[in-house]
């Protein structure tokens, strides 16, 4: 496994392949990578074969955290990412540091919030939009520079982040980014609590109540299944923000029943209806999707 940490080298890599004709997968993280990262991994394998490479990025990307959230604490552990991705035969793991990923914008010393941004203006408004303003104008814009960098064929993002998938989808339709958006399957612990780094937050005792996002998911799902009509989405929101606000770390910013397609929210809920929360448990932001 290659190990590459400058932006021209990562560049000159994707040219070499591109001439050459080999498929280019790609899975973007912010490290401290878990099992849910490494099915991407593997999914992206499997989008381009033996002949193809599996790049996987590992960059903390400032300009999507808003200056009160957990930049700097932000957990990392590079030298058992770097393991995890040699096992797990990703071929060039791309790790730029702050300068590499934001020089050239003229601001000395290095600024970390570029002066050109790509904002999707339409997806990205409610939900993690609206709990962290200027959160996906971060995350779009990253997403555009590593596509440019890496020159992906196939770039893998997982149903965790229900949102992001949708804006990264568009940003690639509305730019023509000439990328594949493949989107896999949350993975989870067994009591249901969907992986994410920012589960290592969580103390003993909050990490048994955080089971409760899982459990939501499967109560809508449940109701919705034993309904012959549709449910209003008032009504379930309350009974959801009752179940969770029943374990005492836990605190939710929002439930959203929404259309899969729009995102918009609907007033009615049914099946094939997207349900999203997101829910502080402690101090630690955990959110969860499912389709119902
Ligand atoms: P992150 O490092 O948290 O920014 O995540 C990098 C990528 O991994 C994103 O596309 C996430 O949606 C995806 N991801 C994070 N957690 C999971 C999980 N539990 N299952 C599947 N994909 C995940």
């Amino acid at each position: 496994m290659r190990i590459v940490t400058s932006v021209s080298a990562m560049q000159r890599l994707a040219l070499q392949w591109k001439r050459r004709g080999t498929p280019i997968g790609f899975v973007p993280t912010m490290g401290y990578l878990h099992e849910g990262h490494l099915s991407l991994v593997r999914k992206a394998r499997q989008h381009v074969g033996k002949r193809g490479v599996v790049v996987v990025s590992i960059y903390v990307n400032p300009a999507q955290f808003a200056p009160t959230e957990d930049l700097a604490n932000y957990p990392r552990d590079l030298p058992r990412d770097k393991k995890l991705c040699r096992d797990a035969g990703v071929d060039v793991l791309f790790v730029p540091g702050d300068k590499q990923m934001y020089s050239g914008t003229g601001v000395s010393p290095v600024s970390l919030h570029p002066s050109t941004y790509v904002v999707e203006e339409n997806l990205s408004r409610g939900m993690e939009g609206e709990s962290r303003p200027a959160h996906f104008r971060g995350v779009t814009t990253i997403v555009a520079k590593l596509f440019h960098l890496v020159q992906p064929d196939v770039a893998v993002f997982g149903a965790k982040d229900f949102q992001q998938a949708a804006v990264v989808k568009r940003l690639v339709r509305d730019l023509n980014f000439p990328v594949k958006i493949v989107v896999a399957p949350t993975v989870r612990e067994t009591d249901g609590l969907a992986l994410s780094s920012r589960n290592k937050y969580l103390s003993a005792a909050e990490r048994e109540q955080a089971m409760v996002l899982w459990q939501s998911i499967q109560l809508a799902r449940q109701a919705v299944r034993a309904s012959r009509e549709a449910i209003p989405a008032s009504r379930l929101k309350s009974e959801l923000k009752w179940l969770i606000e029943t374990r005492p770390a836990a605190r939710v910013d929002y439930i959203e029943f929404l259309d899969p397609e729009t995102l918009l929210p609907v007033a009615r809920v049914k099946r094939g209806t997207h349900l999203a929360l997101a829910v502080f448990v402690g101090k630690t932001r955990l959110i969860d999707n499912g389709r119902l």
